[in-house]
């Protein structure tokens, strides 16, 4: 078989894992597993049945379109979906049993119509705007759209909800300020007749707020097995990006490499050419800056990454060509992490494994 020439594996057993452990940390919740931008990355119908498996109860999606896919795929749990433009034709997810978030009066109104088309109640989810300044219904506009809701029979709240803005930066005194002024929406909505369920965490704040849990917690990146807070937990990296060795040379002394020329031998040395580049999601930012697994060691690439290629010096070491070149996993055996990538090029490590879905990059499953 030939090697890989640009792949990322993902391990469902360490993803079933990582779920049933966020599950056990919140015993008193359900738990919905965020499998939005295709399961961050991870493919999101895998993610989603390995995700059942293990304990999960719910799905959260942000498209309408990314909910249809799962229920294509034969996935009958709960699925929320989140966030789509207006004009959006939401039958196809009323008849599909696809919850759907509203965060104003006018979507409520889109949403009841969609329930009329497709001859049911529609289940929503009441989005209150609790600081995030994001997505949901600001507090002043909240009081209409639960009347306007307990009012519409086309539709049934099935929850209210909020999404935290600082649950990464444990103690950070906004969080409590959002689940005061959530505690305050929920009041009203009960007010107003309903009896939603509520949730409100992300990963963060289920691995560090359990106060915050509620009914529901909606994990994304722990369930991928990289945590948002400084304190360590028991999460498994589930995405390896791997490659290969395609070509081995001796350089002399003196020597440059990659385009611009920017490092140069020291001494005779041996580079491995490995074939993937930025257009398979190694950051051009990372030029002389990343390491990968070689061999049973950490080394350097030298020089630019490039489109479709980079260079490792490997030294006076043996490496073969076709030998396995590991740029990022879990970090187990000493190879660099989806985190060192996000900390040396400025960014989190949610954005290096959401951008390995692209086509030149294969996905095989673990
Ligand atoms: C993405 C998302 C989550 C999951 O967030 P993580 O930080 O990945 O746990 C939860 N809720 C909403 C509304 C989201 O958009």
């Amino acid at each position: 078989m030939a090697a890989p020439r640009a792949e990322v594996v993902i391990d469902l057993d360490n993803l079933r894992h990582n779920v049933s452990f966020l599950a056990g940390l919140a015993p008193r919740a359900a738990t919905m597993v965020v499998v939005k931008a295709d399961g961050y990355g991870h493919g999101a119908v895998e993610v989603a049945r390995a995700a059942v498996e293990a304990g999960a109860s719910w799905l959260g999606s942000c498209s309408l379109a990314e909910a249809l896919a799962l229920r294509d795929a034969g996935i009958k749990v709960p699925v929320l979906a989140w966030l789509d433009p207006p004009g959006t034709d939401y039958a196809p997810g009323v008849a599909a049993d696809v919850d759907l978030s509203v965060s104003s009066v006018r979507q409520l109104d889109e949403v009841a119509a969609a329930a009329r088309v497709a001859g049911r109640q529609a289940r929503v989810h009441l989005k209150i705007d609790t600081g995030l300044s994001r997505n949901g219904c600001p507090p002043d506009r909240w009081a209409a759209l639960v009347e306007h809701a307990a009012a519409t029979p086309e539709v049934r709240v099935h929850a209210v909800w909020s999404h935290l803005a600082c649950a990464d930066e444990p103690g950070h005194p906004a969080t409590d300020a959002q689940a005061e002024r959530f505690d305050d929406a929920c009041r009203e909505a009960v007010a107003a007749g309903l009896a939603p369920l509520r949730h409100l965490a992300n990963s963060a704040a289920l691995l560090t707020r359990p106060d915050l849990h509620f009914d529901l917690v909606r994990p994304g990146i722990a369930v991928y097995g990289l945590n948002p807070v400084p304190q360590p937990f028991d999460l498994r990296p589930v995405m390896t990006f791997r490659s290969c060795v395609a070509l081995t040379k001796r350089i002399a002394a003196g020597e440059s490499v990659s385009y611009g020329l920017t490092w140069t031998a020291k001494s005779e040395s041996t580079l491995a050419l490995v074939p993937v580049g930025y257009a398979d999601g190694v950051p051009r930012s990372l030029s002389n800056r990343m390491h990968v697994w070689l061999a049973g060691r950490r080394r350097p690439v030298v020089g630019r990454v490039c489109m479709d290629q980079v260079v490792v010096d490997c030294g006076d070491d043996d490496v073969a060509e076709g030998d396995e070149v590991v740029l990022f996993g879990t970090g187990a055996s000493g190879e660099p992490t989806a985190r060192e990538w996000a900390d040396t090029t400025g960014t989190i490590d949610y954005e290096i494994v959401t951008g390995m879905y692209r086509p030149r990059v294969t996905r095989t499953y673990r």
